[in-house]
């Protein structure tokens, strides 16, 4: 019959938009489904009904672990009353490199000698040509780069708020840890790993069984395009 097509795809978004009135009646007593995180759950999963759009900024979803937004610099836990602590960065430049845009400028700390300081005394980003690719962290040989999950960033002033300097862009190791806690777990045993097969080449009774990352941190570096094989 002409036209049944179409009015089976009528009857799917009578079905939604029904569903969503009783989703908000059944989430009611409850504070209701835009300020619940019982509820948001629900609607993050396959067991949601009716319209699976959020009301943001009012509401949002959580971001999984993998999401990626314009890069931060990773610093030691910080002192008291600062905000953060030792670069981790040490101003090889090979994010500036790689960078497919260019959009990474880094002035290298100089001693009092003259001799170029392993830290970066200025690092810029600018936000409004950074495409979020990820390359920065991806081939970081320290860990000192990673990218974020902060994406709300807009703003009216774009000629300097958008271009994030190193104050902007440097956060505690804690903060990378909270938002990509597998990932953060996975570098840290294969760093961990790395520094015991060093003191091991050093060591003179080498006779030691080689220690080894566990198959789940091999896979999640794996899954992160940062796991060669041993
Ligand atoms: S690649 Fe890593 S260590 Fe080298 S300059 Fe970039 S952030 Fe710093
Ligand atoms: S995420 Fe990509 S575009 Fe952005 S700074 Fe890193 S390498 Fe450059």
């Amino acid at each position: 019959m002409y036209g049944l097509g179409i009015l089976k795809g009528m009857a799917v978004t009578m079905r939604h938009f029904v569903n969503t009135y009783l989703d908000d009646i059944k989430w009611m007593s409850q504070g209701g489904r835009y300020y619940n995180d019982e509820a948001l759950k629900v609607r993050q999963s396959l067991a949601t009904t009716g319209a699976i759009t959020v009301n943001y900024p009012e509401e949002k979803l959580s971001v999984p672990e993998r999401f990626r937004f314009v890069p931060f610099l990773v610093t030691d836990a910080p002192e008291p009353g600062q905000l953060w602590g030792h670069d981790w960065c040490t101003s090889c430049g090979i994010c500036a490199k790689v960078c497919p845009p260019q959009c990474i400028w880094i002035v290298r700390g100089t001693q009092p000698n003259g001799r170029p300081k392993p830290e970066p005394e200025q690092f810029y980003i600018d936000i409004d040509i950074c495409m979020n690719c990820g390359f920065c962290a991806e081939f970081c040989p320290f860990d000192a780069i990673k990218l974020d999950h902060d994406y709300e960033l807009a703003s009216y002033d774009r000629t300097t708020a958008h271009i994030h300097d190193k104050t902007r862009l440097s956060k505690p190791l804690s903060y990378w840890q909270s938002t990509a806690p597998n990932k953060a777990e996975a570098e840290a045993a294969a760093r961990n790993l790395k520094e015991s097969l060093k003191g091991k080449r050093k060591s003179k009774d080498g006779d030691e069984e080689a220690p080894s990352l566990s198959e789940e941190h091999q896979q999640e570096l794996y899954y992160q395009g940062a796991y060669y094989g041993s």
